[in-house]
């Protein structure tokens, strides 16, 4: 386990790897969390190929019967083919994000620092798309039924915006909700890419107004609601 080269914002240490009652692995700027239910764990995102060989090591010790990929980017649903192989696991998705990975969206700046960053995202998101993956179970509403079915206690929540099937999972008081909102650059931050920047500030609404304590977030470490609302709050009335 190496740990994250800075850490400005948050008390929680990488060592822990355990945060209140979430579980993660932060690894090369992608993070990876594990879910706990009554017939198995969860697993929340999969990462790039630069990481699978340390998340399924690091995952081995749980139970892992469903992988939940918030959204079809190629950095969360990379390894979800071979995961759910190694694992014997059922994949979820947001049938919204579907055809993302064989038909990449172009992604726009949400301020113009991310620009140049953002013209290369597009070239690589659409030059590399993630190996081919079956989803086992299409996510169609918010809400806890079908998490309730697997196992459960939670609900997932549509935060459209970084992509249109953009999905957290509210899980106690923990929000864990891949890029709709990021540590990526080792501090709070609104996603620097938005398929729909306005959608993307709908969402950023309805985070402030769910209030969790943490945003399990897919890059970086989890963050203090109270550290991410003054982000939020400022971007909002720029
Ligand atoms: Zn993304």
């Amino acid at each position: 386990m190496k740990l994250e080269r800075k850490q400005r914002y948050t008390p929680v240490t990488n060592k822990d790897r355990k945060c209140g009652d979430i579980t993660y692995h932060s690894f090369r700027g992608t993070t990876i969390y594990i879910i706990h239910g009554k017939n198995g764990d969860m697993m929340v995102d999969t990462g790039l190929f630069h990481v699978r060989r340390a998340v399924r090591k690091w995952a081995k010790r749980f139970n892992v019967k469903y992988i939940f990929i918030t959204h079809a980017h190629a950095d969360h649903d990379w390894n979800a083919g071979r995961f759910k192989k190694a694992f014997g696991a059922r994949l979820l998705l947001n049938k919204k994000d579907f055809g993302l990975r064989s038909n990449f969206k172009t992604m726009k700046a949400t301020r113009p620092k991310y620009r140049f960053k953002c013209f290369q995202l597009n070239i690589n998101g659409k030059l590399f798309p993630s190996p081919r993956y079956k989803v086992d179970i299409p996510i169609k509403s918010e809400g806890s039924a079908l998490l309730k079915r697997l196992g459960f206690e939670g609900e997932f929540v549509f935060l459209p915006g970084h992509t249109d099937g953009m999905t957290a999972l509210l899980c106690g008081d923990t929000l864990y909700c891949g890029d709709s909102f990021t540590a990526l650059f080792y501090e709070p931050e609104i996603p620097p890419y938005a398929i729909d920047i306005d959608g993307m500030k709908k969402s950023l609404k309805k985070i402030l107004e769910i209030n969790p304590k943490w945003l399990a977030c897919g890059h970086g470490l989890p963050v203090k609601m109270s550290d991410a609302r003054k982000v939020i709050i400022k971007y909002l009335n720029e």
